[in-house]
């Protein structure tokens, strides 16, 4: 059974008079632990993609079922609080909040379940530690490099243990080497921690860290064209 299943899923969005639809009769398979990249053309769809695996929006037809749920006709209320407990997403622009500490940061996705603050504590300190910023708790956003905020975000994406990461570009904005230890961290998360990953990228090199790269073109995805690494 896959992690993800995706079925004949349609996306559709009316634009004035006008229907656009990104994603036509679109299926896909995502098995436990993968780590999945997706490319494609700038507006083939791949955000609205990431939006629908991530409960962030819901298809316009099609069946969508992530671990054993039908999540295409959740209602919205439903769908946030499936999220808040199955999803962690990771942006390219990492969204931390200015103000808040690292820890602060990582406690957000906490404060919406019901965790004492000695749990949240245990919960911070661990995805800390697995991202390897121990050492930077206390500091703010503006007193880290790119890297290490993208850390601190993936830290917040993972610290209430979801079994799903979606990542839109996440080291679109990154050098080479921050970009290259961020890739590595994710492959760890899907291979030593079981986390299924959908990763959008235009890097070819980010694709090269995934298992396996899908290409969305015209509403379809296409297996990659290269040669197996
Ligand atoms: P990509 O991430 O591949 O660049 P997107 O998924 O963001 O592409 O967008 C695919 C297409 O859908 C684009 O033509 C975009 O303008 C359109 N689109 C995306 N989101 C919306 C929305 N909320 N309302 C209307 N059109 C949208
Ligand atoms: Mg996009």
């Amino acid at each position: 059974m896959s992690f993800i299943s995706i079925r004949s899923v349609t996306k559709s969005y009316s634009k004035g008079k006008s229907m656009i639809t990104p994603l036509e009769n679109l299926s896909l398979d995502v098995p436990k632990g993968e780590f999945l990249a997706l490319m494609g053309p700038s507006g083939s769809g791949k955000t609205t993609l990431l939006n629908l695996v991530a409960g962030i929006d819901t298809p316009t037809s099609g069946e969508l079922v992530i671990q054993d749920r039908d999540i295409a006709n959740l209602s919205r209320a439903e769908l946030t609080r499936w999220r808040s407990v199955h999803v962690g997403y990771i942006f390219q622009l990492y969204h931390l909040v200015p103000i808040l500490s690292a820890y602060e940061n990582i406690e957000l996705p906490l404060l919406l379940g019901k965790f004492s603050k000695s749990e949240r504590k245990a919960k911070i300190i661990a995805a800390l530690e697995l991202v390897g910023l121990s050492d930077r708790a206390h500091h703010r956003p503006s007193e880290l490099s790119g890297g290490q905020e993208q850390r601190v975000a993936i830290a917040r994406a993972i610290v209430h243990d979801p079994g799903l990461l979606v990542a839109d570009e996440p080291t679109g904005d990154l050098d080479r080497e921050s970009a290259d230890s961020i890739l590595n961290l994710l492959n760890d998360l899907a291979n030593k921690h079981g986390k299924t990953i959908v990763m959008v990228t235009h890097d070819p090199k980010a694709a090269a860290a995934a298992h396996r790269t899908l290409h969305l073109e015209k509403g379809q995805l296409i297996e990659n064209l290269q040669p197996a690494h």
